[in-house]
């Protein structure tokens, strides 16, 4: 087939011209804000509709008016809850789409809670800003969206479930297949028929391990005729399992015998359920320990807790055979006895007054937003106490830079030092890794013919790329955002609009500014301390004068610049 290709084109330029077309919107050499849109001779729909989550470079991405009339969309096929992959769908609803958000059954019920959080978040940054706005002189500006509009969005959203396929229309038909990530979340297959021929579309949406607990494993896929695969962990393999569960043991045990607290920035319920699901089974190899970690009060600090863990309990068809017969079995691994909610923000506040150890989870996982902001800021100063990330931190997160080692990072408008431990078990991402993700590409029985990777930084995305041509052959493609690609049965190919890519490139040097000043105001605020913390004169004048003169020439070039 592959040779008629080229004898032809001509023929296929003719065709494609009513050929379906996929544009990269987000999650393009990045790994948030993951949204595609796929235009066909006669519908528009989105795969996944998600915010961007970082600083003001992700901020200024999620003001940014979706490239077509949200209006003129059909549907958006939701792959699941996490607010990378959901959390601009109050946006494109406030915008003029008001066409149906089909998702699985636990994915429908997550939004419900998650999305109406994250107008709470919005509402409350937004306020923040606004008050900055107002002493500089500047009118107030809307948050990008309010608690009730994400309450009103849900209107939108329909349920399916697992493994049916759903006809949408007479071109497109849809399923939805276990992607083991989190609670809900779907590999979504996505045929589509155009010129009396059937193109096959796969979206793994976020990936799981075969081995994350409770959940059912990644379903196996048949066959695709394009896939497009997360690549998060595309360069890098897991510790494995034993490994992961003892050092999280081995962390916690030494926090406490040092009276401090440990803190995991984490979605509420999920991935903390499932650490407490392995400890549950492995009680026995870890006597007196587990014991003792299980006497400490962990406190699951997120107003969604309660609402999450009951979603959690109605989606029982959602766990794996283990899970399922723990439950039936009158022992529910996900409740124990030292495990308390905490739902209002006095009940929150409270526990940062308490003196004895404890284990607090909190959310956001990336720490941007929500209560984990404060807890991090009375325990990170505190070298007694533990942050312990169990889950992928993005470049630009206050999760990342701790995870870089920063000495001090800004909270509420605060310097806060780090003093506290910090430590990373990979093993619990909900990601799989290298691995895992060539391991499931490699049991289907009918390989792509073409690849696009997404959802990832660029080096991983770069490696993961050659690891497929090198285990597969087959071709792959890294889009930037904003590119479209023309897609036939047979072929790929570019196709995005000169104008488009003339505004993507401008708009890039622009948002590249914002991470550079960014950059270099967290610089200037580190030379500030470090000459604060000299003022008893430790350093050698030579070299103080030395500094005074470079900093008078930098000085110089940004006023320059400036003006
Ligand atoms: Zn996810």
């Amino acid at each position: 087939m592959g040779v008629n290709v080229e004898l032809n084109d001509k023929v296929n330029i003719f065709c494609e011209a009513i050929n379906m077309k996929i544009t990269f919107l987000g999650a393009a050499r990045t790994v948030t804000g993951s949204c595609y849109f796929i235009e066909t001779d006669r519908y528009k729909f989105l795969v996944d509709c998600g915010m961007f989550q970082g600083r003001s470079k992700e901020d200024a991405q999620n003001e940014e008016p979706f490239p077509f009339n949200p209006g003129d969309l059909d549907f958006i096929l939701l792959t699941h809850a996490h607010i990378d992959h959901s959390g601009r769908i109050p946006k494109i609803f406030l915008d003029g789409f008001k066409g149906e958000v089909i998702a699985t059954k636990a994915t429908v019920e997550l939004c419900g809670i998650m999305l109406p959080d994250s107008g709470h978040i919005q509402e409350f940054e937004n306020e923040w800003k606004n008050r900055k706005r107002l002493r500089a002189g500047k009118p107030p500006i809307p948050p990008l969206y309010t608690h009730q509009d994400a309450v009103d969005c849900l209107k939108l959203f329909r349920k399916e479930p697992y493994g049916k396929i759903i006809v949408l229309n007479d071109e497109i038909s849809i399923r939805f297949n276990d992607a083991g990530h989190m609670l809900g979340s779907a590999i979504i297959e996505i045929w589509v028929k155009e010129n009396g021929e059937k193109t096959k579309l796969v979206f793994t949406g976020d990936l799981g391990n075969s081995d994350i607990p409770i959940l059912r494993d990644p379903t196996i896929l048949e066959s695709a005729d394009y896939l497009i695969i997360e690549s998060t962990y595309g360069n890098r393999l897991h510790i494995d399992k034993s490994n992961k569960t003892d050092l999280f043991v081995n962390i916690i045990n030494s926090t406490l015998d040092k009276g401090g607290n440990v803190i995991i920035p984490s979605f509420a319920v999920g991935r903390t359920q499932e650490i407490i699901y392995e400890l549950n089974k492995k009680r026995e190899r870890y006597n007196g320990t587990y014991e003792k970690i299980m006497s400490v009060p962990v406190f699951i600090d997120s107003p969604l807790a309660i609402s999450a863990t009951e979603i959690f309990r109605n989606n029982l068809d959602c766990y794996d055979e283990e899970a399922r017969s723990y439950v039936e079995n009158g022992d529910n691994p996900l409740d124990f006895a030292g495990l308390q909610f905490t739902r209002t923000p006095e009940e929150s506040k409270a526990l940062n007054e308490r003196t004895d150890s404890s284990i607090i989870i909190s959310a956001s996982g990336m720490c941007e937003a929500g209560r984990i902001k404060h807890h991090l800021k009375h325990n990170l100063w505190r070298p007694e106490c533990t942050i312990l990330f169990v889950g992928y931190q993005a470049e630009g997160t206050l999760g990342r830079r701790l995870l870089d080692g920063a000495k001090k990072v800004k909270i509420f408008g605060e310097e806060i030092t780090v003093n506290a431990r910090i430590e990373m078990i990979e093993g619990y991402s909900g990601h799989a890794d290298r691995e895992g993700l060539l391991s499931w590409i490699g049991s289907m029985r009918r390989k792509p013919r073409k690849i696009f990777i997404v959802h990832g930084e660029e080096d991983s995305m770069l490696d993961f790329a050659n690891a497929i041509s090198d285990e597969f052959g087959i071709e792959t493609i890294i889009p930037f955002r904003g590119e479209s690609y023309v897609i036939s049965r047979e072929r790929v190919y570019e196709s995005t609009a000169k104008a488009e890519l003339d505004a993507i490139t401008r708009r890039f040097k622009r948002l590249e500014i914002l991470d550079m000043l960014e950059k270099l105001k967290e610089e200037l605020d580190e030379a500030s301390e470090i000459v604060i913390n000299d003022l008893k004169q430790e350093t050698e004048d030579s070299f103080v004068d030395s500094l005074m003169e470079r900093l008078k020439s930098v000085e110089k070039s940004i006023v320059d610049v400036i003006r």
